[in-house]
């Protein structure tokens, strides 16, 4: 494997997929499994670079499609890649954009519909419809910009050229996803093009990569839905090619993640990492899924949550909005050690998102990113010092069997 990345496993989990390693790039080491805290517009939502390593975050991962639109690629190429212009110096992945190519333009039909006179930086006339915003074909997707309408097209090849000006040091290859309402036939469709996109996406970043300082590794995106043997017939495709890592893409609904990982990840070369893009609902995916052999993992869900005043305890989920919570003085959690459960109470965060002040979304970030890393972090200890089904089985029986009590 190229000198710029390299995956080793420390410790295997037997009867299972699991794994403990270390992936190194030139921006240190992430430890595996390992939660990837989302940067989406090149920031974590409220939290300042010494508070996402306070949340003990290892990397960062943030989104083509919003740095292509805003603040545009030429800005982080004059500031010498995303690391430099966030400040940010330890390790950073970046996704394709395919996903917001997909999720803001074809599947869910919403956004922005534009007359043809409006095209390229004239958004007065823009409207917002429920019509169609991307296109895609064998070649690439024609897509229109959320924030103003300007029509982009992007191809395998352009994704590439994006995220090496973007200069993560792990990056996606381009895929198609498909809507969970695809027809079978679609998402062979679109598996086929994600495997014809696959080889281009490498071809075009080998290139980059000879004439790049710094040099990027690039991970092979799975596909293939919920079905079988459409996820056997991808996982074995992507093996074929020399990849640096896989990402495994497009579960959407909790009780696949077993069936389709299981499928996956017995094909794919246990030798090199494999990222969840984009997991789901709750702490129990981060079971099944280290279970499963994923090693990273990426999530918005943390900080959206915790925005609107959903807050994780081991106990399960509260809203810190709830009046029973007015003048309870204890921590969020009294196990966690945050520096909001270290230095505030549940009163005065309460307090704080009924009065709308900005630090209440800013303390419950912190919590929720901290939270989540610890628990992959304990997770990944568990592996190593063989108690894996033991915290497990606490874990899930303390968070989910309270959980129901508030819900
Ligand atoms: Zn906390």
């Amino acid at each position: 494997m190229a000198n710029y990345f390299k995956f080793k496993i420390q410790q295997k989990l037997p009867r299972s997929l699991a794994r403990a390693g270390i992936i190194s790039t030139p921006n240190g080491d992430i430890e595996t499994p390992a939660f990837i805290i989302g940067g989406t517009k090149a920031t974590v939502k409220g939290l300042t670079n010494d508070q996402i390593k306070a949340s003990l975050a290892q990397a960062i991962l943030v989104n083509t499609y919003h740095l292509m639109l805003q603040p545009g690629v030429e800005v982080l190429v004059k500031s010498e890649g995303i690391n430099n212009f966030m400040g940010w110096d330890k390790p950073t992945f970046s996704d394709s954009g395919g996903f917001q190519v997909f999720s803001l333009g074809m599947a869910f039909k919403k956004g922005l519909d534009l007359t043809s006179s409006s095209i390229k930086g004239d958004p007065k006339h823009a409207r917002h419809t429920k019509s169609q915003l991307a296109q895609i074909n064998d070649d690439g997707a024609t897509f229109r910009s959320h924030l103003d309408g300007t029509q982009y097209y992007i191809t395998p090849e352009i994704s590439m050229q994006l995220q090496h000006k973007i200069g993560a040091n792990i990056h996606m290859a381009f895929d198609e996803l498909t809507s969970p309402l695809a027809s079978n036939e679609y998402i062979k469709t679109a598996m086929d093009r994600t495997h014809q996109w696959a080889k281009r996406s490498l071809n075009e970043h080998k290139k980059l990569n000879l004439n790049n300082t710094k040099k990027q590794a690039l991970f092979g995106v799975v596909q293939g839905a919920r079905i079988e043997q459409y996820r056997k017939e991808s996982a074995q495709f992507l093996n074929s090619l020399d990849f640096d890592g896989f990402g495994i893409g497009g579960i959407f609904e909790p009780q696949e993640i077993m069936q389709v990982l299981e499928w996956t990840n017995n094909i794919l070369d246990p030798n090199r990492p494999r990222h969840l893009l984009g997991m789901g609902s709750g702490p129990i995916d981060l079971f099944l899924g280290v279970e499963m052999g994923i090693d990273t993992f990426d999530c918005v869900a943390p900080t959206r949550q915790a925005r609107n005043g959903a807050l994780y305890t081991y106990e399960g989920r509260i809203n810190i909005k709830n009046s029973r919570f007015k003048d309870d003085f204890g921590p969020i959690d009294p196990d966690c050690s945050c520096d909001c459960c270290l230095n505030y109470t549940k009163a005065y965060l309460n307090h704080l998102f009924h009065a709308h002040e900005m630090l209440g979304p800013i303390l419950g970030s912190i919590h929720n990113e901290y939270f989540v890393i610890s628990t992959v972090d304990k997770i990944r200890q568990s592996i190593l010092d063989g108690t894996f089904y033991k915290y497990k089985k606490d874990f899930i029986l303390r968070y989910y069997q309270q959980e129901i009590d508030q819900f």
